[in-house]
């Protein structure tokens, strides 16, 4: 087995992923790869939580004096109600990625807002101002992806979810956060809807590595004025971001959304300024 960072002693301190499933996550390489290049006496490991054993893994976060974790998919939503307190953008969203041990108060934070923010603005450094949006899927990752949207002055959101009742109740809270028009889109609806927006988001796990292919959307109604974001990843480009640059259009993977939000969750736990550039070199190199 190889081993994570240079030394661990009796002071090193353990940072870590609760999610179900979690082998095929991609955190833990990034923060390893961050820490061994600050020098610091931590280790980063996945821990996969079954949804009935979150509170006990939760409570493990104090009983092992650990410094904080990510929370992944299906947890985040649970996960925020376990905690001492809930940073307000966080407490907005209704969902948290990232834990801090603050000497036993556990404090929730949710990086995936200003993650999906950065990755967004390297795509489209004018921003999503006055831009229409549709967001397909409303879990926990969705949340935080029409909080950056309405946030940052798109003007108007459309939600498309496999279960409709999650969209709905996405898009009637989301109408208070802000000043964008937040509504739901049928199926019958969604191929208009994919032609017409600016700007389109797959914020379900469709297109994760090893899971389910098929667009989440119709990609025949896409063209080269479009911004697609795929928060899925793989160690190659989606195949959504592949069709979609077929078409012309500009489309990211969730890896950069990924690294951002990493940069946010490691300034939480270390007070330092990550090193970005050894966090993207460790997931194309494909460091694991
Ligand atoms: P979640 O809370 O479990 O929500 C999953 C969403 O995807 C729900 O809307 C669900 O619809 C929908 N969905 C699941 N399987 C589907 C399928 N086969 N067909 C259609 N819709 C399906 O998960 P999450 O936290 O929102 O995460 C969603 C995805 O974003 C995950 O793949 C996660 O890895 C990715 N993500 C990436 C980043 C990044 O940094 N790149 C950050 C956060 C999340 P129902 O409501 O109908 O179940």
């Amino acid at each position: 087995m190889q081993a994570l960072t240079g030394r661990i002693s009796a002071q090193t301190r353990l940072l870590g992923i609760f999610g179900h499933p979690v082998a095929h996550s991609l955190s833990p390489v990034i923060h390893n790869a961050a820490l061994r290049h600050d020098g610091l006496d931590m280790v980063y490991l996945a821990f996969d939580v079954a949804p009935e054993q979150l509170d006990v893994a939760v409570q493990a976060v104090r009983t092992l004096h650990m410094r904080g974790v990510n929370v992944t998919v299906p947890h985040k939503e649970t996960a925020l109600r376990l905690m001492d307190d809930v940073d307000p953008l966080a407490s907005r969203v209704g969902a948290i990625n990232t834990i801090v041990n603050d000497q036993g108060r556990l404090l929730g934070h949710n990086t995936d807002v200003t993650g999906f923010t950065s990755a967004v603005d390297s795509v489209l450094p004018e921003g999503v101002g006055g831009l229409e949006c549709l967001v397909v899927g409303a879990g926990g990752a969705a949340r935080a992806v029409v909080a950056a949207l309405v946030e940052h002055g798109a003007k108007r959101v459309r939600i498309y979810n496999r279960t409709p009742d999650r969209a709905l109740a996405l898009s009637l809270a989301a109408c208070h956060w802000g000043q964008t028009t937040c509504e739901t889109v049928s199926l019958e609806e969604l191929p208009t809807a994919v032609r017409t927006v600016d700007v389109l988001v797959n914020a379900t796990p469709i297109g994760l590595a090893g899971g389910i292919k098929e667009p989440p959307f119709p990609v025949d109604k896409l063209h080269s004025s479009h911004v697609v974001v795929d928060l899925a990843y793989s160690l190659s480009t989606t195949t959504l971001v592949q069709t979609a640059r077929g078409k012309g259009a500009v489309a990211i993977d969730g890896r950069e959304m990924l690294i951002m939000q990493a940069v946010a969750s490691y300034r939480l736990w270390t007070g330092l300024r990550a090193p970005i550039d050894v966090m993207r070199r460790s997931i194309d190199h494909g460091e694991r």
